[in-house]
């Protein structure tokens, strides 16, 4: 068995010292330092480092020049390894609004992954579908010659794979929609790329809404006489995205939400495949893409998700707000897991759980990756 001393460990409520993490491929116990002997044991000291519970990206389209959508595994897998290096040990492979057969491919393809032996990547928790059950006029970056009208059967047809899905609570359909996929799946149901109404929004929560697709983006902006989907998001008990990139949403805003949304704050990446790459010419879901610096923008100047990598979102919504780190830490482990129903097994570093743990430092640059018991990535 293996043992992480000398870390300052972020359990789910406190960060502590002087701890023993004992595991193999689960967390087999936590025990004080004192009261073991550590040559039982294959040691990992943390120098004095973050010991933190692995990532949870429940919203990534691509990295390393690889897209969800583009239906190959080979490009899965490449972004399921790159990933690990920035501390995500769970994650859910998001589809575009691109055409109904190739959002079908790509889903084939993370079934093929999901479930074959030699995969060592990022664990993969099922598809994340974005669209194409929107409105287009919060298309954002989504084709708008792909858009559905929503159908449940699509769905629940692929709910072996499909882990969430956004839809436009307003649209044509979107109510039986709901309604049919909560009723007959656990498939968590995601509002967005929205132009509903504050009321719209909250029926929406009535029929089985749970969650917001990246909060503030794509969707009816806060207004106090017409709160729109960002004050439903805000005002109810769903679990709400948001991408702390600083860019998509300005970070004096952090501590607001982090505060209003606490154990439902789901930070997200929304990464595409410019993610780990030098700046210059990408697409996403077809459509031409230009990235420079934390940016990505279409040529007409809309905004195409990001290059943001999911432990730089926990530093920048520490140093943003008045979370204390492991606070911070909840909002990209234990409360996506949550919100996907995996936090019996992941999320947290709990004995019985799963042991994918992260060393990482002050600003929370990962040095080691532990997944299921093994090191996977091991950093300078
Ligand atoms: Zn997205």
């Amino acid at each position: 068995m293996k043992c992480i001393i000398n870390g300052k460990v972020i359990l789910k409520d406190r960060v502590a010292e002087n701890l023993a993490v004992i595991f193999d491929d689960k967390i087999y116990e936590i025990a004080e330092l004192k009261d073991i002997n550590i040559n039982d044991y294959e040691v990992i000291d943390a120098q004095g480092k973050y010991v933190a519970p692995g990532l949870v990206d429940m919203h990534c389209h691509g990295y390393l020049g690889e897209d969800a959508s583009d239906g190959s595994t080979d490009g899965i897998i490449k972004m399921a390894k790159g990933i690990i290096e920035n501390g995500v040990t769970a994650w859910c492979p998001t589809t575009m609004t691109v055409s109904k057969a190739e959002i079908e491919k790509a889903f084939d393809c993370v079934r093929e992954v999901k479930n074959s032996d030699e995969y060592y990547g990022s664990r993969i928790l099922g598809v994340n579908s974005e669209g194409p059950f929107i409105n287009a006029a919060k298309k954002g970056a989504q084709a708008e010659e792909h858009i559905l009208k929503p159908d449940a059967d699509f769905i629940i047809e692929n709910s072996d794979i499909v882990k969430l899905f956004t839809v436009a609570p307003e649209v044509d359909g979107a109510a039986e929609c709901i309604e049919k996929v909560t009723k007959k799946t656990d498939v968590l149901v995601s509002m967005g790329h929205t132009d509903a109404t504050f009321e719209e929004a909250m029926a929406g929560i009535d029929k089985g809404v749970k969650n917001t697709t990246h909060l503030f983006n794509a969707m009816t902006a806060l207004n106090h006489r017409n709160p729109g989907v960002v004050g439903a998001a805000l005002s109810s008990g769903v679990y709400t995205e948001l991408i702390c990139d600083t860019f998509h949403v300005n970070k004096g805003l952090f501590n607001l939400v982090a505060k209003i949304k606490g154990d439902k704050l789901c930070l997200i990446t929304d990464c595409i495949r410019a993610g780990g790459m030098e700046d210059g010419d990408y697409t996403l879901g077809g459509q031409p893409v230009h990235k420079e610096g934390i940016k990505c923008l279409m040529p007409d100047g809309t905004i195409a998700g990001s290059v943001l990598k999911l432990n730089e979102a926990v530093y920048n919504l520490y140093s943003n707000s008045e979370l204390e780190i492991f606070e911070a830490v909840n909002c990209a482990s234990l409360n996506p897991a949550k919100a996907l129903g995996e936090d019996s097994e992941i999320g947290s570093i709990e004995k019985g759980k799963r042991a994918d743990i992260i060393i990482t430092d002050d600003k929370f640059n990962v040095y080691t990756t532990i997944l299921g018991g093994e090191i996977r990535y091991k950093g300078e």
